[in-house]
């Protein structure tokens, strides 16, 4: 018999490197044999060619592509697409990256189907002799690892955070994948029931954190919310991506969008800069393994220095406005 797993994704909310990640983590996770990892991604505009060609090499059995301009940027539609697919594909688990987003449409869909739904788990361990799920997740404050096992459920619900995307390396299948662009025309999830008053989204941050190779990490160090504009220019700069810590997002000066750790975003970036940061391990569980960590910190002890591979103690503030003054010379000369 088939073991089936089928991963809901989400063409403007999910990364595709980390799709790949996930993906493959999966693969790699559950060795069983007939096993069937099937693919749906959600969109609501034309999904790019790149991308497609790219989703075609990875270890999936089956990738079809819905297309709805209803898939915007509320949940309903989702929820009642999801719930269909699943009643058709009947699978043993559904399993998707950790995007808010995603988590507040499963969470209701695992309801619907009476199942828990273990969220942001770390690791999954698959019996192959009993097809039980468990999985890991950091539990008081990151200080152990839950294990949260899966019984009486007939149906597996959770989300996944991968660590990092260069750890989870695949072999590219030959792409005997069926894509199919489709019309979801049965959608009527609204029925009257539901009306939209007023649409209040949030602003539009076009941040590319996930996918950066450059992250200006900024922490409580710089002191003032004003300061963060140097970070943004030096992103700027060098091509890169702001992340924070919890703190400045808990105290409003950005939105979460822009929090790296473990209750934030994981990033992958290849050089890590770290601003005031004090290198928590719930920040640092974020960053990924850059090759390059450079840290600014005026405590010669903080935590940071015990990863960097170069360290200034000084102000934050200070050597930003330094680093910007120094590359747009650089640049000038290019
Ligand atoms: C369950 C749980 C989940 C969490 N998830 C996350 C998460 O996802 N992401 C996250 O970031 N945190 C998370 N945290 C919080 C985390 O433990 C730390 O408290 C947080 O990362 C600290 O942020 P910080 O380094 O900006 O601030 P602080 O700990 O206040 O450190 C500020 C640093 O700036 C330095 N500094 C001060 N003045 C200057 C100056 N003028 N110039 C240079 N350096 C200066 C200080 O020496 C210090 O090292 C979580 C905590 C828990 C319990």
């Amino acid at each position: 018999m088939e073991h089936v797993i089928f991963v809901p994704a989400i063409y403007h909310v999910d990364e595709i490197s980390q799709l790949a990640s996930l993906l493959s983590f999966i693969d790699n996770r559950i060795a069983v044999k007939d096993k069937k990892i099937i693919l749906y991604l959600y969109s609501n505009r034309q999904v790019e060619d790149k991308d497609i060609n790219y989703l075609k090499t990875l270890p999936v059995s089956q990738i079809v592509i819905y297309e709805n301009d209803l898939f915007s940027d509320w949940e309903q539609p989702y929820i009642e697409a999801i719930t269909q697919h699943i009643n058709t594909i009947k699978p043993h688990a559904v399993i998707s990256t950790s995007s808010d987003f995603i988590k507040s449409i499963l969470a209701r869909v695992a309801a619907r189907f009476s199942c828990g739904f273990a969220v942001d788990c770390t690791d999954l361990i698959f019996d192959e002799s009993t097809h039980n799920y468990s999985f890991l997740k950091p539990a008081y404050a990151g200080n152990i690892n839950a294990k949260i096992s899966v019984k009486n459920s007939s149906i597996v619900f959770a989300t996944l955070k991968i660590k990092n995307v260069a750890e989870c390396s695949f072999e590219a299948v030959d792409s005997k994948v069926e894509i199919v662009e489709s019309l979801f025309e049965d959608l009527k999830p609204f029925s009257g029931k539901i009306k939209i008053i007023e649409k209040n989204l949030a602003q539009n941050i076009d941040n590319k954190l996930e996918s950066a190779k450059i992250v200006i990490g900024v922490g409580r160090g710089i002191k003032d919310k004003e300061n963060l504009k140097y970070a943004f220019e030096l992103a700027n700069l060098l091509n890169g991506a702001v992340g924070v810590t919890r703190p400045l997002v808990d105290m409003g000066w950005l939105d979460k969008e822009y929090q790296i750790g473990q209750s934030g975003k994981i990033v992958s970036p290849q050089i890590y800069f770290a601003f005031g940061v004090s290198g928590a391990v719930h920040h640092i569980y974020g960053i990924g393994n850059p090759k390059l960590i450079i840290a600014v910190n005026k405590n010669k002890d903080a935590q940071i220095f015990k990863i960097a591979h170069y360290g200034i103690v000084a102000d934050a503030t200070s050597i930003m406005k330094s680093f910007i003054k120094a590359f747009k010379s650089r640049l000038k000369g290019c």
